[in-house]
């Protein structure tokens, strides 16, 4: 089945000028790492350490062993404490490493060397693997695997988008590691064996652009191609389509196109030049919850919490807690979770009283979801438990962009109607 994508896609107010001029802080690690076991929805990993181990910044502590490889880094030096079960940002408790900084950021080196003018395309995609690069915009798929498509490849497409409100950790990247990112994408270019490299940015970005413009004038291969400013535009489906008109069933390798967020060019081009894998993160903390909203970069496995006491604390006592964007992320109800490769967010708000109403049937959900779904009518099978009408709507295709409940004018919770009745069929799909 065809994914629709097209006209439904709503402009929607950003909040981004909170951190997109601020300073950006650097977060010391604290006291106490955990390096959480997961990638993706996968927690099958060999932990390569033990209780009483020293370990070193670059340090291989763990690698995911199912059907991909994602190896995983430790971002300071100190004694391996031993395993901890606690809450993941993706809402479940998860095993950790327990590392114990020992504040002396002694460093090895994991990564072998490569030379990316000499290597080969089997040489780079490699090389991807074994430096852990994930998908470093929320989803944490490992990057070499995306390469190791038999499809023709014409075009590396860079998603510099960042479309979900406050957050601008993507921006902040791409404007201070530039010659990372140059460095990344032909990297990327080599390993699709593409002729050329797209970088897509919302034209509301005009500093960012012109400064893009500039630095990738000794490249003529590489150019910026301007999106509208409507969400979600950062979706692959909806960018393929605004840029290449063109719709795809499962990958965009089906119409000859690869596309990697901005932050995974930047992480692999970081991972080329100085031999480490992804173990410090820019991540955007906002909202007016926070007392100072900022752009941070912290080392991977440090407690939200220790980053929002460094930013000073909650605004409120009923704050909502977000891991990732208002849109996407998810709700939690605790600050004990770990920033990991992929964390791009963390977004805190005042919590409202919402008061919702009954569904006036308006449709309005159905004529902007993204996907093509029919929210409301998924809402209405998963509350009449009819798992078959689940599947006959295609709820498993929804990617829970949040637009649903955004333009309700009932203010209910459609995209978590949608996401329960996922979990439904997933359970009958595991049954
Ligand atoms: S959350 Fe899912 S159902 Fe709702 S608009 Fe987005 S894709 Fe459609
Ligand atoms: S937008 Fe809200 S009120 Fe309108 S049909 Fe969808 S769920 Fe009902």
């Amino acid at each position: 089945m065809s994914v629709w994508i097209g006209s439904m896609q709503k402009h929607i107010e950003g909040f981004k000028e909170l951190t997109t001029y601020n300073d950006i802080v650097n977060i010391a690690a604290p006291k106490e790492i955990y390096i959480p076991l997961i990638n993706g929805v996968s927690t099958a990993f060999e932990v390569l350490v033990k209780e009483g181990d020293r370990v070193f910044v670059n340090t291989k502590v763990a690698v995911r062993n199912d059907r991909f490889e994602v190896p995983l880094f430790s971002p300071v030096s100190g004694v391996v404490k031993g395993i901890k079960k606690i809450m993941h940002a993706s809402l479940k408790p998860v095993d950790h490493i327990v590392i114990e900084n020992d504040e002396l950021y002694e460093s090895t080196i994991s990564i072998p060397h490569l030379d990316l003018e000499k290597a080969t395309k089997d040489e780079v995609i490699e090389f991807a693997k074994v430096a852990g690069i994930v998908g470093m915009g929320g989803a944490g798929f490992p990057t070499y695997f995306k390469y190791l498509t038999p499809a023709t490849l014409k075009v590396v497409l860079i998603n510099g988008v960042e479309c979900e409100p406050y957050i601008t950790s993507d921006y902040r990247m791409m404007e201070n590691y530039t010659q990372d990112l140059i460095t990344g994408f032909i990297a990327m270019m080599k390993m699709a064996n593409a002729q050329e490299v797209h970088i897509a940015i919302k034209k509301s970005k005009k500093k960012l652009i012109k400064y893009i413009q500039e630095a990738i004038k000794p490249y003529p291969f590489a150019s910026i191609k301007e999106v509208d400013d409507v969400y979600p535009m950062g979706w692959e489906r909806t960018l393929v389509y605004a840029i290449y008109k063109k719709r795809y069933v499962k990958i965009p390798c089906e119409v000859n196109v690869i596309v990697n967020n901005a932050t995974t060019a930047i992480a692999l081009g970081q991972a080329i030049t100085k031999q480490m894998g992804p173990t410090m993160k820019m991540v955007t903390v906002s909202g007016n919850g926070i007392k100072n909203p900022a752009n941070v970069f912290v080392p991977v496995g440090t407690p939200a919490s220790h980053i929002i006491a460094q930013l000073g604390g909650y605004t409120d006592e009923n704050i909502t807690l977000v891991a990732g964007g208002p849109m996407m992320g998810k709700t939690m109800t605790t600050d004990a979770w770990v920033i990991t490769p992929y964390t791009n967010a963390i977004t805190i708000t005042k919590t409202e009283q919402v008061d919702s109403m009954t569904c006036l049937r308006c449709g309005t959900c159905n004529d902007h979801c993204p996907a093509g779904l029919l929210p409301v009518r998924i809402n209405n099978a998963e509350q009449a438990k009819n798992v078959d009408l689940i599947a006959q709507l295609n709820a498993d295709l929804c990617i829970e962009c949040g637009l649903c409940t955004y333009v309700c004018p009932s203010k209910l919770e459609v995209t978590e109607g949608v996401r329960r009745a996922k979990r439904v069929l997933a359970l009958k799909k595991g049954a």
